[in-house]
């Protein structure tokens, strides 16, 4: 659909070009003024028509990113960190993968925005944090 857009509009152009002839080799006034809406018509037409045309382009861009998102979380999972907190970290591929050991904070995650979990504190139990969505995660000592 969005390809026969720039057809349609060549379409509406020819046509336009068509009017603005016989308006110019015309002597009929009434048959000019008529032309004349329809040329304007035309050309209002065309402009809504490039908009329409531009909406579709962002939407399929968005549509894309969505997709592109839904393909890469398939990529993640979710993880128990400890204390009822979880966090998403790669799957671990058959040839291991450094991303595999770093950890995605769940709250950025839903938000389809990967936030690497950073440490920011050691005691009885290693709590990790989300430097963009501030979350805090509190990990079990004995963790595997
Ligand atoms: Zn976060």
């Amino acid at each position: 659909m969005i390809a026969d857009v720039p057809a349609i509009l060549g379409a509406i152009n020819s046509v336009m070009s068509m009017v603005k002839g016989i308006v110019s080799s015309t002597r009929d006034i009434k048959l000019k003024t008529l032309l004349i809406k329809v040329y304007d018509q035309l050309f209002m037409d065309k402009t809504c028509i490039d908009k329409m045309a531009d909406e579709i382009k962002t939407l399929e861009n968005k549509l894309d990113t969505i997709n592109n998102w839904e393909n890469e979380k398939d990529d993640y999972e979710l993880i128990p960190l400890g204390a009822g907190n979880f966090a998403y970290r790669r799957r671990k591929e058959p040839d291991g993968g450094i991303e595999h050991d770093i950890h995605f904070c769940s709250n950025c995650f839903e938000n389809k925005i990967k936030t690497v979990l950073n440490f920011t504190q050691f005691g009885r139990e290693l709590i990790i944090s989300c430097p963009k969505c501030n979350a805090k995660y509190k990990i079990m000592a004995n963790r595997q």
